[in-house]
């Protein structure tokens, strides 16, 4: 039979059922390799009952860690498609999500949304008294069977559902095992939300596959995490760049020192915050890259040096190419790479080139040695005067500027020069004012990156991966 996340899983910790897969420090509930094993299977088979069958698609709107994985794997052992649900998701989300891949069931943990029922969409609490059907075959999935669907981060139009395969969630799993020498004896930190790639595809199911350990927090809060980090029971965390510049501005932050490794990723890290997390806790962040339509495709080494700026070399098992050599869109093929969008046979098509490589619509551009770095989004690339300006070149030029925080460059259109260049600076305490900010640009860049215009703002607004939304700054 075909490997699947669960058969992986499975044989990972048959050797130590009482091991823990999953602690939960906040509620003191803890849940081992059999726990697991029985509850998913009871999961699998309530749901069965329900009317679910493989291939369905179910809804899972649990907020706490743990129970979040009981479900999960459970639809997974009935071969149905797990579709987390971002937690805080509105009315209005949640109707999107049911039109778009019509959950038989969906399983929760707290009172729910009415736009579920409204849309006939049925509901089962994790605990709820459902009678198990015991006749059900469970775990007859195989590695090309849908497992998993997420959903875009839509900060580029509509969400678009991702199918992925237990192949394709494998493959990640184990690159990143590989990589980063991730074995039984560690214990991820994880206050990731689990509706997403970094959380679930990397964080959960790395620890499944390497048969280790995560101590998951329901939220990131910053001194818990440092509390959890000091108590010395975890060996890594997984964080956004958000994530550091919280936990930079907070003392303790130097107990990270008892960590093997300090991963960042799902947007960039800052060098000044590259160097800044050094010099605080002694290890240079490992910086990532992937997405949830091809799982992770770089990292920097975990032996050797890792580059401020840069996300790193190709995973095992990934090939990456530039569309112009060794600069423009990002390219990517491998196992983990998915087949298509659901529903959505144009975005498919476009998606894909001519020879199946899978077009990330990220920019970058890869050195002598094979590092790459992240120029920005296609679709965030300033045309001013007929010359591409990378909002990320100029953004990290001003946050080398003293007095500057963070800063979000955008285009905006102009009757001369097709687009112009509006900088949004959060900076520390009274504003810098506008000529100095161009005077600084000007000094480092070429003339056609200096901003035409400088705003500020309080925050910058983020997603909850820390991604810009540059849709809310334009025209404010
Ligand atoms: P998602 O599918 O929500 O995981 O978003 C994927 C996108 O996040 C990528 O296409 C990149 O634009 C961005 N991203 C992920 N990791 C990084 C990183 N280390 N640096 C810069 N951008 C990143």
């Amino acid at each position: 039979m075909s490997e699947t996340l669960v058969s992986v899983w499975q044989e990972m910790y048959q050797e130590s059922p009482s091991k823990v897969v999953i602690d939960q420090p906040y509620s003191l509930r803890q849940l081992t390799a059999e726990d697991l094993f029985v509850r998913s299977e009871l999961s699998a088979r309530r749901l069965a009952t329900m009317g679910c069958a493989a291939g369905d698609r179910v809804a899972i709107d649990v907020a706490e860690p743990i129970d979040f994985l009981i479900a999960h794997l459970g639809v997974l052992r009935l071969g149905a498609i797990s579709v987390p649900v971002p937690k805080g998701s509105s009315d209005s989300e949640i109707r999107a999500l049911v039109r778009d891949c019509s959950p038989a069931v969906v399983l929760n943990d707290h009172p729910q949304s009415a736009a579920w029922g409204e849309n006939g969409v049925l509901a089962m609490n994790l605990d709820a008294n459902v009678r198990p059907d015991h006749d059900v075959l469970i775990d007859g999935a195989d590695a090309d069977s849908v497992a998993l669907m997420l959903y875009t981060s839509g900060t580029t139009g509509k969400p678009k559902g991702v199918p992925l395969s237990h192949r394709n969630l494998l493959a990640t799993a184990r690159s990143v095992l590989a990589a980063w020498e991730w074995s039984r004896e560690d214990s991820l930190l994880l206050t990731l939300p689990l509706h997403h790639m970094h959380g679930l595809g990397v964080g959960i199911h790395g620890t499944l596959c390497a048969g280790a350990t995560a101590v998951a927090l329901e939220r990131f809060d910053v001194g818990g995490v440092i509390e959890q980090v000091r108590d010395q029971r975890a060996t890594m965390f997984f964080g956004v760049p958000t994530m550091y510049a919280r936990l930079l501005s907070q003392e303790g932050f130097e107990t990270f020192a008892h960590l093997r490794l300090v991963v960042s990723g799902s947007a960039p890290l800052s060098a000044e915050h590259f160097r800044r997390i050094t010099e605080v806790t002694g290890h240079e962040p490992l910086e990532r890259y992937g997405m949830s339509e091809t799982g992770m495709i770089t990292s920097n080494p975990y032996r050797g040096h890792r580059r401020a700026g840069s996300v790193g070399k190709a995973l095992p098992g990934v090939t990456i190419r530039l569309s112009g050599g060794d600069e423009g869109e990002i390219l990517v093929r491998g196992e983990a790479v998915f087949r298509g969008y659901w529903q959505r046979e144009e975005a498919t098509r476009e998606a894909f080139t001519s020879d199946q490589w899978f077009r990330t619509g990220d920019l970058g551009t890869l050195d002598q040695d094979g590092y790459l770095m992240i120029n920005g989004r296609a679709k965030e690339l300033i045309i001013k005067g007929g010359q591409n300006v990378f909002p990320r070149e100029v953004e990290c030029c001003l946050e080398e500027m003293d007095g500057i925080v963070e800063a979000a460059v955008i285009g905006e259109p102009d009757a001369y020069w097709g687009e112009r260049i509006v900088a949004v600076l959060v900076t520390a305490s009274v504003p810098i004012d506008q000529e100095t900010v161009r005077q600084f640009v000007a000094e480092r860049l070429s003339r056609v990156k200096v901003p035409d215009e400088v705003r500020y703002i309080e925050e910058l607004p983020r997603n909850r991966m820390g991604k810009i939304q540059r849709e809310l700054l334009r025209g404010q």
